[in-house]
């Protein structure tokens, strides 16, 4: 990954005195504006397609003040397909705002508190990133995979929505951090431990401890995994591990911390719950009917944590499987089988079937949380082609269409589209009459063409495009219309000078290689495809 590179050690030689102390400035500013990008880019979408995006950027904009001074335009333009086209928006505004402030001129402030505070778009995640990879504060990072392999190391099976949740994931990473470190992050202290053991943390979950397929026979960190050694005493439970380790087992047989713990839920406690990655195939039949009896659903299921949490006791899978195993080889019917310690927690001879359980036991967490419905949208865009009256057919080389700019703020901000309007609830999308009125009524409405003065003809419905957001689901239905105006090129310059371009709405008349250099975002970028397809033959 090209944005990571050795770490700026201020203690080095190069960067004492004067002349290394301007050095250093410039060092930092340039490796925290390299990393402030990369980690806003790696929310958007995968490593591999950042680096190009990335690589790009940063030789277009080498400096923070390179980027300040860029146009909004050519911001939205490098942010083309990445998606979330606002946070490209923020990153500009904020790269003015940390150049103009005459605290910080151009260098992100180092701990995360500041950075938060004094830099707009940059949240926890972001601030102790650049706090811990650039600065060497011991700051912690808490994303997807660093709260996955958590909740798997704490056996912490609870709502990653709740606030508390959260808030304890990231004390622990915080705990973690500083420990590692040896300083806090109110020391002003700083080593290249805190952002190279955030980076091993996301890397290990992004790597080692996947989401459907944790590699726990190959994880440095198995033998403090507490979801790992549950999934084991399960599997001895099961009897699918030797009577040795049973027996181990059996001498370390103490009172279960999960059952005081008041912040996990019990198992299967939210609606929806991945219930079939509770058991391996090979799982006996009166288990899993115990495992179906016990999840209750909906308000039951909310009504029973209640009342678990109330009495101090947490339902765990471990106690409901190892309670009967328990029972029958200790007198105290409260007493369950507490897992291995570290040190017997070896895969050395765990069979296949053993380690199967082990693997569902373990995907459990974190707790699984369903979905809010994503909600669908129709609409229907209208791409208008202004020909000369001359011109045969539709010849692109003389045309304009008509496109505008969408508000600054909400889904995809400032980005262009063609003329677009959505479906109201009360028009039965599957009509085309119905979308083929609305778009006729849509584009009569534009200002734009009554001061034409010219009528554009409907030519069809090109298709649809179906684009997913992620808290929509929006089809768009292509329409074409074509309008005539004066004779030749010279016709349209001049129809366009006479009315067509009104920026204060937001609207204009662009030439096709204009069309194509704007900022679109993809879903529009796919409607652009079937227009100008549509536009070769008709
Ligand atoms: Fe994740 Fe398994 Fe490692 Fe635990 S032992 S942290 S579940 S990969």
């Amino acid at each position: 990954m090209p944005w990571r590179k050795a770490w700026i050690d201020p203690s080095s030689a190069p960067y004492q005195g004067s002349e290394g102390k301007r050095l250093l400035r410039e060092h930092l500013e340039k490796r925290a504006y390299e990393v402030w990008i990369s980690e806003i880019m790696l929310q958007q979408t995968r490593v591999a397609t950042v680096i190009s995006y990335w690589t790009n950027w940063t030789n277009r904009w080498p400096t923070i003040q390179d980027l300040a001074k860029a146009s909004p335009d050519d911001v939205l333009s490098a942010w083309r397909g990445l998606g979330y086209y606002s946070r490209a928006t923020r990153i500009h505004q904020a790269a003015q705002k940390v150049v103009d402030d005459k605290d910080m001129e151009g260098l992100l402030p180092a701990t995360a508190a500041e950075l938060e505070k004094q830099v707009p778009g940059v949240g926890k995640y972001t601030a102790g990133a650049i706090s811990s990879i650039v600065f060497g504060r011991a700051e912690a990072i808490l994303d997807g995979n660093v709260a996955r392999v958590l909740s798997r190391q704490l056996a912490l099976y609870a709502n990653g929505k709740n606030k508390a949740t959260t808030d304890l994931l990231w004390h622990v990473a915080q705990t973690l951090v500083e420990a590692v470190a040896g300083f806090t992050r109110d020391d002003d202290e700083s080593s290249d431990v805190p952002g190279f053991w955030n980076q091993a943390l996301m890397e290990l979950g992004s790597t080692v401890c996947t989401p459907q397929q944790p590699k726990c026979t190959e994880c440095p960190i198995r033998a403090t995994c507490r979801a790992y050694q549950e999934g084991e005493a399960l599997a001895m439970a099961k009897g699918q591990i030797s009577p040795r380790a049973k027996q181990n087992a059996k001498e370390q047989a103490v009172p279960d911390i999960e059952d005081l713990c008041q912040r996990c839920e019990p198992f299967g406690a939210v609606e929806g719950d991945v219930e079939e990655e509770q058991h391996s195939d090979d799982q006996d039949a009166e288990t899993k009917a115990n495992a179906l009896k016990r999840k209750p659903s909906g308000n039951a299921a909310a009504e029973t944590a209640k009342k678990q949490r109330q009495n101090g006791q947490q339902s765990s899978l471990l106690s409901h499987f190892t309670k009967k195993t328990a029972k029958a080889t200790t007198t105290d019917s409260e007493t369950t089988v507490m897992p291995p310690s570290p040190s017997s927690s070896s895969t050395d001879h765990i069979p296949e079937a053993a380690l199967q359980t082990i693997q569902d036991h373990v995907k459990l967490f974190p707790m699984k949380i369903v979905k809010a419905k994503v909600r669908e949208e129709e609409c229907v865009v209208c791409s208008i082609q202004l020909v000369s009256g001359k011109a045969k057919g539709s010849k692109q080389s003389s045309s304009r269409w008509l496109i505008q700019q969408r508000p600054a703020k909400g889904l995809l901000a400032s980005l262009w589209e063609f003329p677009t309007a959505t479906l109201p609830s009360d028009i039965n999308p599957s009509k085309p009459a119905k979308r083929k009125q609305l778009a006729i009524d849509h584009v009569k409405s534009l200002p734009q063409l009554s001061d034409l003065g010219v009528a554009p003809t409907c030519k069809g419905e090109l298709g649809s495009i179906d684009h997913v957001f992620s808290h929509l689901k929006l089809k768009m239905w292509v329409w074409r219309f074509v309008a005539q105006c004066g004779d030749g090129d010279d016709g349209i310059e001049q129809a366009v000078a006479d009315g067509g371009d009104t920026d204060e709405q937001k609207r204009k008349w662009s030439s096709t290689p204009e069309v194509e250099a704007e900022s679109m975002g993809t879903g529009m970028r796919n409607c652009w495809v079937l227009v100008q397809d549509a536009a070769k033959w008709k």
